[in-house]
């Protein structure tokens, strides 16, 4: 994904939601936000835009807080995950920063009111966000306890009639196994939503591809630290994983 070139091919997929990870935004490091990785995701998305994608952001928090790490820890479950769903806002704000200082007209809506630093999550004021061509990014998840940024990400998605959710991650797609833990692992080119659940791939929450296959929408799984990814996934090429109701077999 780092330094796209700016193209102008037709796109497969017009409007998008990307997931990112908390942890993606710490590069190098162990913890927190690492601004030369973000500086390199946004440049990525930058040259998306111009490349005619409209594109919403749902980004995790697990580099800062994750509320089930609370939760171990003795911390009240609920409380815990406000805690990471804070975290989401920090992400956000740091990645409109950055957007922005490279040009790219920029909304954050939070699911949890923060009128003072972000707008409130608003579904038509977010389409037409996307519409004027502002990168919009959801923060605080859907909101509530006991869900992550996967579920919020899918709800988001299917929200803004996006055309794909496109999953960035550390690995190029869906496996048969870990490929860290099983060099004969596979990687499933097209992969149906029954199947991944089936299966147990955890690529995404149980929840989040349920709520994708309800509505019918692909997921796309890809990885982020190749050059040039989320454009090849906008046109709908390079080394990446289709999730749909198409069935596949792994490569
Ligand atoms: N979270 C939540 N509700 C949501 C979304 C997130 O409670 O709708 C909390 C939860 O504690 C989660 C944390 O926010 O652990 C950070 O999100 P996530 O773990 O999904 O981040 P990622 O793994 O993508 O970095």
């Amino acid at each position: 994904m780092p330094g796209e070139n700016p193209e102008t091919s037709p796109l497969k997929y017009k409007r998008v939601l990307l997931k990112l990870s908390g942890e993606a935004l710490m590069g190098p490091g162990q913890f927190g936000i690492d601004i030369p990785t973000v500086e390199q995701f946004a440049k990525a998305i930058a040259g998306a835009r111009t490349a005619g994608a409209e594109i919403c952001l749902v980004i995790g928090g697990g580099n800062i807080f994750r509320g089930m790490a609370g939760a171990a820890k003795g911390m009240e479950r609920a409380q815990a995950d406000s805690m990471g769903m804070l975290a989401t806002v920090m992400n956000a704000l740091a990645m409109q920063s950055v957007l922005e200082s490279q040009g790219v007209p920029t909304r954050v809506q939070s699911a949890i009111n923060m009128d003072q630093i972000c707008e409130p999550y608003i579904r038509r004021r977010a389409q037409r966000h996307m519409e004027k061509g502002r990168v919009v990014i959801f923060a605080a998840g859907i909101g509530n306890p006991f869900f992550t940024t996967d579920t919020g990400a899918a709800l988001r998605c299917i929200e803004m009639n996006c055309d794909a959710l496109l999953k960035g991650t550390q690995v190029d797609g869906v496996y048969t196994a870990d490929p860290k833990l099983d060099s004969s692992a596979t990687r499933y080119e097209k992969v149906a939503y029954q199947e991944l659940l089936a299966k147990d791939l955890r690529v995404m929450d149980s929840s989040a591809v349920s709520l994708m296959r309800d509505n019918n929408i692909p997921i796309v799984v890809f990885s982020l630290k190749e050059e040039g990814s989320l454009l090849n996934v906008l046109h709908g090429r390079g080394t990446s994983t289709t999730i749909s109701n198409e069935g596949g077999v792994a490569k």
